[in-house]
């Protein structure tokens, strides 16, 4: 699958449903149903489950980098080198984001910005 999402037309404010990502981004609510078990950030406490604009921008960013440049176990997708990049130190954290999906922090070893990679639950 090489599509591209226009993640443009997600508004980093606002929350989602399922089935209005789906019908936002031209894709079924099982693809949706699938990037939350591959590790898209959902509010799961209730029904229907709520997305986050600004969590589904960055895990489509995500996953478009990835698409184009694998990460290797360990490795980061920098936003500002627009390349994996490995951690400066070597130094990872284990965090979770603010709805208790785990992620993974560091900061890059060439521009030292933080960089996140939301890491599957599997
Ligand atoms: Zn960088």
């Amino acid at each position: 699958m090489g599509r591209f999402y226009n993640i443009n037309r997600i508004k980093a404010h606002r929350s989602y449903v399922i089935e209005e990502v789906a019908e936002l981004l031209g894709v079924s609510p099982q693809t949706v149903r699938q990037w939350i078990k591959d590790g898209l950030p959902a509010l799961t406490e209730q029904r229907p489950y709520l997305i986050l604009g600004w969590q589904l921008k960055a895990f489509l960013k995500e996953r478009e980098a990835a698409r184009k440049q694998p990460l290797k176990p360990g490795e980061f997708y920098c936003t500002g080198c627009k390349a994996p990049r490995t951690p400066a130190l070597g130094l990872t954290e284990r965090t979770t984001t603010s709805d208790g999906r785990p992620m993974l922090r560091a900061f890059c070893n060439v521009c030292e910005r933080p960089c996140t990679r939301f890491v599957s639950a599997a």
